[in-house]
């Protein structure tokens, strides 16, 4: 499988494809596959007549003391798990392909990317958007995959698309886990064997909270309370924060009366990781 690297090629590429009527699907990822990844490019393929995987660790995502230099890399185990999952091409473009010298045009969304992982690390969604929105221009897909592991990204591209007018169809797909409940992250290749073993926290405590849901409580306030004292009860996690919002405009809510979204980071060391699940009134759960 081909791994393009200049705009110039993956343009000639798709002008080819939707020029005999193919129906192509955008995957962006930032690298280190995992079958999270996978499972976004197998629902591609199954919607599209051509799948590009983009794999770029996007700096400008990063803030300062971020783990920019260490995120974990390897494109020759990308590019045999984006084949497996059946993607046509990689983009794999470097940082001066996308981001010229003189560079100074950038997507800045306010309200919805000043909440959760926004209030913690406030450049990040500029970078995102920034970065999607030149990734639709480049490929001009037809459909595009996002993990509902990033929940507010998910929320965040969604929005952006609808404001910008992108001729693109955004699609949601479901978190993947690890047997034991850790949803999987190409951060989790950080953790050391007795941090991994502690990570695990994460879905205790949203399980737990669902749990709660399940059995009728309603106020946000017992549940975090709940979710931060099993966090807590692990010796090795922080809470950096736990949040329920609703699930459209993620502003806090006090009570749960619509659907919200319970979402959570946690530093397992160093290492920050997050979670969350959607709770649905209607359906009395996720
Ligand atoms: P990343 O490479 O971490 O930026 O992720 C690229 C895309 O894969 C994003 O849309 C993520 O939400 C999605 N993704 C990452 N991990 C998972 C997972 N465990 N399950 C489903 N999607 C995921």
């Amino acid at each position: 499988m081909k791994i393009l690297t200049t705009v110039q090629e993956v343009r000639e590429k798709v002008k080819e494809w939707q020029g005999a009527g193919l129906r192509v699907g955008l995957v962006p990822t930032m690298g280190y596959l995992h079958e999270g990844h996978a499972s976004l490019i197998n629902k591609a393929c199954s919607q599209n007549d051509r799948v590009i995987v983009s794999d770029f660790v996007n700096p400008i995502q990063f803030g300062p003391g971020e783990d920019l230099d260490a995120y974990p890399r390897d494109i020759e185990h990308d590019r045999k798990i984006a084949q497996d999952a059946g993607a046509d091409c990689i983009f794999h473009p470097n940082a001066d392909e996308m981001y010229g010298p003189n560079f100074s045009s950038f997507v800045d969304m306010t309200g919805l990317t000043e909440e959760l992982c926004g209030k913690r690390r406030p450049v990040h969604f500029r970078g995102v958007c920034t970065v999607v929105s030149k990734l639709f221009n480049i490929v001009t897909p037809d459909m595009a995959y996002f993990g509902e592991k990033d929940a507010q990204q998910l929320a965040v591209i969604r929005h952006m698309v609808q404001d910008l007018n992108f001729a693109v169809k955004i699609i949601g797909c479901p978190i993947i886990r690890e047997a034991d409940g850790l949803a999987k992250s190409s951060r989790n290749a950080y953790l050391t064997l007795e941090e991994r073993r502690a990570a695990t926290i994460l879905h205790a405590a949203l399980s737990g909270a669902e749990d709660a849901m399940r059995g009728g409580e309603c106020q946000v306030a017992v549940i975090t309370g709940m979710i931060r004292n099993t966090i807590e009860s692990q010796p090795l996690a922080r809470v950096d924060y736990i949040e329920i919002v609703d699930s459209k405009s993620v502003q806090s809510v006090s009570d749960i009366t619509a659907d919200v979204l319970i979402a959570i980071a946690v530093y397992i060391g160093k290492i920050r990781l997050i979670d969350n699940f959607t709770w649905k009134v209607q359906a009395g759960g996720i």
